[in-house]
């Protein structure tokens, strides 16, 4: 594959910016190699610099939900820079894009628009603390919920652990009244409510582990966890930046019927444009400022264009058989996959939901970040090179989701599945 300009200009970007990239993982420092410059993104496709066209199951991380450059969302987005890019003062736009998002998750009674995932997720345990008066919560071990100083914590398996930092420059105030407990495991959270009665405000959860590779909430753990929340006065809430409109389109909520008190979103209701909310009940809503004392506050939350391209995404999705085609589509895809495989002779596990999904190099199923780092991570770097190789172009790490996107047909997904197999057996004849 003939990298030159990308080479180039990755050079050039590192003279600029740490590691050449403006966010880690970007970097391909956990595949080899170095990272494609992209030229442009059509439906299922991104085309890099040196002409090479891959199928693409990155979709910038999960918001294009149907695919690149979706003439209707780029109408949407046309119209509205007609009229100004930002105006500092309320827009009819984000009502609009409001109640789409209250048609999916009518959960969100009341909700504010920010401007990335992890400004919802920091300002939601903001709010948690200032409506329980409570300041610990706790998270999960491999669950990412942005880069929130008191977010930045996965330590201290099996036991309660209060969390220590894991990044230089957060210093251990921050995280002293984080708890981190493993995924699916209900004992463990437990022991910390009981380890620290009426001080948790409250959980936060990715409702499918998506950022240490997917990872299936197990029976009765969602529920588990609103029991458990409700009896001790703490505040659930549902990091649905990821899973939303991908687990289903209700997100995970819809998918298990779990009402948490609190969901965050981003990702998808921007439609690729820089986007976070956070919501759910009203008298917690209440409490945010002006309307109430918890202060929160952005200078482009709820801009035009973000609020158009969301809402033509959202209305895309409501076209019936829409959701059920795309679902079809992962499942052949994953299917295709497991069985390649097989038939290579790799252990390999393919987990989905809805249309996020992780080929993991174990033997057996991942249920928390402990099965999850056993992982074969050069094995998933090899097969990262040769499905690039074959111009499929998946995360560059063994611990992130792929996507896909309402744009990927019964061509993209043979070729992908064509790619896998010859991919497996290249790794298994390395
Ligand atoms: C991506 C992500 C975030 C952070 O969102 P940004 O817009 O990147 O700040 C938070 N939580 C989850 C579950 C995510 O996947």
């Amino acid at each position: 594959m003939n990298i030159i300009h990308s080479s180039e200009l990755f050079s050039q970007a590192q003279q600029l910016f740490p590691g050449g990239v403006n966010s880690p993982v970007r970097a391909f420092r956990s595949v080899g190699g170095q990272p494609l410059f992209i030229k442009r993104g059509q439906g299922p496709y991104l085309y890099d610099v040196d002409g090479n066209r891959l199928i693409d199951y990155v979709l910038s991380w999960g918001p294009l939900i149907v695919g690149h450059a979706h003439p209707a969302v780029l109408a949407a987005l046309a119209e509205a820079a007609s009229r100004g890019t930002s105006f500092g003062a309320p827009c009819e736009l984000e009502i609009h894009l409001a109640r789409l998002i209250q048609d999916f998750i009518p959960a969100m009674e009341m909700m504010r628009f920010v401007s990335s995932g992890t400004e919802a997720t920091m300002t939601a345990l903001r709010l948690a603390r200032a409506f329980t008066g409570r300041s610990k919560i706790v998270k999960f071990e491999g669950c990412y919920h942005g880069h929130a100083d008191m977010l930045l914590v996965k330590a201290g398996s099996g036991v309660a652990t209060l969390g220590l930092p894991d990044s230089p420059g957060v210093p251990a105030g921050a995280t002293a009244d984080t708890l981190v407990a493993p995924y699916n495991d209900l004992d463990n959270l437990t022991g910390l409510f009981n380890q620290w009665p009426a001080q948790i405000a409250a959980v936060i959860v990715e409702p499918v582990a998506g950022n240490m590779g997917v990872v299936p909430p197990e029976p009765g753990f969602l529920q588990g966890l609103r029991r458990l929340t409700t009896e001790h006065g703490a505040l659930l809430i549902f990091d649905e930046v990821l899973t939303g409109f991908r687990v289903s389109l209700g997100g995970a909520q819809g998918l298990y019927g779990i009402h948490p008190d609190l969901t965050t979103l981003g990702k998808v209701i921007g439609g690729g444009l820089p986007v976070g909310a956070y919501g759910g009940r009203r008298e917690i809503m209440a409490l945010v400022a002006p309307s109430g004392p918890m202060y929160q506050a952005g200078t482009l939350s709820g801009n035009p264009l973000t609020m158009a391209a969301g809402a033509a995404t959202l209305q895309l999705l409501k076209a019936p058989g829409l959701w059920e085609a795309m679902d079809g589509q992962a499942s052949r895809l994953c299917d295709g996959f497991a069985q390649a495989a097989r038939r290579a002779g790799v252990q390999a596990v393919v987990q989905r939901v809805g249309t996020l999904f992780t080929t993991f190099f174990t033997p057996q199923p991942v249920r928390d970040w402990a099965t999850a780092r056993k992982a074969d991570t050069t094995q998933y770097a090899r097969f990262f090179q040769a499905m690039l190789e074959n111009g499929v172009y998946l995360a560059p790490s063994q611990f992130e989701a792929g996507f896909l996107s309402t744009a990927h047909g019964d061509v993209e997904i043979e070729a992908s599945i064509n790619a896998a197999m010859n991919a497996f057996s290249r790794i298994k004849n390395g």
